[in-house]
């Protein structure tokens, strides 16, 4: 028996250019899960990835079909408005295979019912954590190839019974290393999954099912390690936990030992952890056993936000945390929802505000990044019902699972959108000057012009957001488009020794 895991093609697009990824960082080892469990069964494998191919159905259903599987498991995540073309390539795969169609992973599993419908071609879908499922699944089809009604698969008949999540993570066998990731030399790990915390945005205790944290034992992850590190050049480690961290000292005295077996295997490590499992003993000690960045889900700095989507963190513990992390020399990566649905323009100004304080704004990168994000509202979500509810929801009928929402004051809104079109420029421009770097340096005599020497770039990007939240002040929408066309021109002037797209050159 054959089964073929296949990453969904979803070509970046001018509208998501700098959302953030549309699936958690866990995700990225699913695929790899998958084929092992597969293997584990005694099934043969093989793995397609699409991430970043031509948008070709026809060539991708054949490359598919070539494989002869038995199941075809689609590793769906959200393709940006391109799900018409997964559902034509299903339905190649349809017409030409009696294959099994399923689909895993956190889209299928946020919205079963809408994803079989929209995609009747599909049989089943795997709904949250998979492994077990998969794993009493297969053997059962070796026997008769159908796909049973198990605890954890959506038929199109029949209620999805939950699959109680896995009891041991430390069972799991050792993930296959595949897709984008295999060409970095870091190597992404999960020592833990599942979040204690229940933000309102997020998917992790959704896809879950609970708001509970299992970590796996510190042993099957030391043999993890060597099995992974004997495949590859590995330069690091990134630990893709919702939190690396969790609560109590047993908790800190195991990443503690975590930092030690890294440092045995000679690998600096990166990770992402709640602000209120740190503090600067812990981050002292993780930096001296080789730990190199950290990224902090701080959203917001104001309390008034922090409480609304339900972070169970105050800015107090942010500032405490971010100086902490500053102070134990560790790389600082920050996740900030600028534009949280139901701010107002005095939370715009308070964030603005805390940004500054904490040094946050010194980097024209990080500043557009800052800036700008906005919440996406995908199907399935909490937000989607609440915004859906209350009559919020913006769809769009091109992008079936995913949609826009009305803010509560429209002049935020008006800001957003400003911010959200300059900083998509911003964002397009720079790749163009990374892409043409060379050319264009030789062609205009500049020099590193990337890097904002003088801070113009980074100046006039702030000076944006607070021209733009200040102009909506006025109640006038005209004062702030002619804002948005005064900064748009400058940074286009700016940056028109280049090939970028705000200059059209
Ligand atoms: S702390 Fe992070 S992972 Fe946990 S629920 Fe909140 S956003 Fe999700």
């Amino acid at each position: 028996m054959k089964i073929v895991i296949v990453e969904n093609p979803r070509p970046l697009t001018a509208e998501h250019y700098n959302d953030v990824a549309n699936a958690p960082l866990s995700a990225s080892l699913n695929c790899g899960y998958a084929l092992a469990v597969a293997r584990r069964a005694g099934w043969n494998t093989a793995y397609l990835d699409f991430t970043a191919s031509n948008p070709d159905a026809a060539s991708i259903a054949e490359t598919i079909l070539a494989e002869d599987a038995d199941i075809v498991l689609l590793h769906w995540v959200y393709s940006w408005g391109h799900e018409e073309l997964v559902r034509s390539i299903l339905e190649l795969l349809r017409r030409e295979s009696a294959a099994k169609l399923g689909a895993f992973g956190l889209f299928p599993s946020l919205s079963p019912s809408c994803l079989l419908q929209f995609a009747p071609q599909l049989d089943f879908i795997l709904a949250g954590e998979f492994e077990d499922t998969l794993a009493e699944l297969l053997p059962l089809f070796a026997e008769h190839p159908t796909v049973a009604a198990l605890p954890g698969v959506v038929l199109r008949s029949g209620k999805l019974v939950p699959r109680p999540l896995i009891a041991d993570l430390s069972l799991l066998p050792v993930p296959d290393d595949v897709g984008a990731n295999v060409g970095y030399t870091t190597l992404n790990i999960g020592a833990s999954r599942g979040c204690y915390g229940e933000c309102s945005f997020c998917f992790i205790h959704r896809y879950y099912g609970c708001s509970r944290r299992r970590a796996r034992s510190s042993a099957s992850l030391e043999r993890e390690l060597e099995v992974r590190l004997s495949r590859r050049d590995i330069g690091s480690l990134y630990f893709i936990d919702p939190t690396f961290i969790g609560q109590g000292e047993g908790e800190r005295e195991r990443v503690r030992e975590i930092g030690r077996m890294a440092g045995r295997f000679g690998l600096p490590f990166g990770f992402e952890t709640r602000v209120d499992t740190i503090d600067g003993e812990l981050l002292a000690t993780l930096a001296g056993l080789g730990a190199t960045s950290v990224f902090l889900g701080i959203e917001s700095g104001c309390d008034s936000v922090l409480q609304r989507i339900g972070k169970r963190i105050s800015t107090g513990q942010i500032r405490r945390a971010v100086r902490a992390v500053r102070d134990s020399g560790i790389e600082l990566h920050l996740g900030f929802i600028m534009f949280e649905p139901d701010s107002t323009l005095a939370e715009l100004e308070e964030n603005y505000n805390f940004l500054e304080e904490m040094g946050l704004l010194d980097d024209h990168e990080l500043t557009a990044n800052l800036l700008y994000h906005n919440q996406i509202v995908l199907h399935g979500s909490a937000a989607w019902e609440r915004f859906g509810g209350e009559g919020r929801l913006l769809l769009d009928e091109r992008l079936p699972f995913e949609a826009r929402y009305r803010f509560r004051d429209g002049r935020v809104e008006q800001v957003c959108a400003a911010m959200g079109r300059l900083t998509s420029g911003y964002f397009s421009t720079m790749a163009g000057i990374m892409q043409n770097r060379s050319a264009a340096a030789e062609g205009c005599g500049a020099q590193n012009r990337t890097g904002d020497p003088d801070g113009t770039v980074n100046k006039l990007l702030k000076d944006a957001f607070r021209s733009l939240y200040r102009a909506a002040q006025t109640l006038q929408s005209q004062a702030v488009a002619d804002v948005e066309s005064e900064y748009a021109g400058r940074l286009s002037a700016t940056f028109c020794c280049y090939p970028p797209v705000l200059c059209g050159n």
